[in-house]
């Protein structure tokens, strides 16, 4: 079923708090971590806390729960006190995507080139 917990999932165990992460924020239906190996002196990941692979998945099947991890990465970079800040979904592994539980990254606190590599 979409949005179930899998059990192989390593974010589905942090939302759940089987695996520890440093939350910084948390709601209903999101949670927002640091990064394990962090790429900005910023960078922290906003999941929603049910199970969809990717973003994509994640927009076409709850585009509710999709606009909860958008709102989240606001509340994280106001918290963090970031005027400019990155937001990435990596989508697909050809794009860097290695957990497969949706996630947002937000990276802030350097500059940025664009386009990124
Ligand atoms: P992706 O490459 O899928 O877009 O991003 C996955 C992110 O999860 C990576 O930036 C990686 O550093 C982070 N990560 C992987 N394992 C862990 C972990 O066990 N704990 C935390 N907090 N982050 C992790
Ligand atoms: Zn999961």
């Amino acid at each position: 079923m979409p949005g179930e917990p899998q059990e192989d999932c390593l974010f589905c165990k942090i939302a759940e708090g089987h695996v520890p992460a440093t939350i910084v924020r948390e709601t209903k239906t999101t949670v927002a971590f640091q990064d394990i190996n962090p790429q900005a002196p910023v960078h922290i990941l906003v999941i929603p806390k049910a199970h969809y692979p990717n973003a994509a998945e994640l927009a076409t099947a709850a585009p509710e729960l999709a606009a909860d991890v958008l709102r989240e990465t606001k509340e994280v970079a106001d918290e963090q006190q970031l005027d400019s800040y990155r937001v990435v979904f990596n989508t697909g592994a050809g794009a860097g995507q290695t957990v497969f539980h949706a996630h947002a990254h937000v990276l802030g606190g350097r500059g940025m080139q664009w386009p990124p590599g």
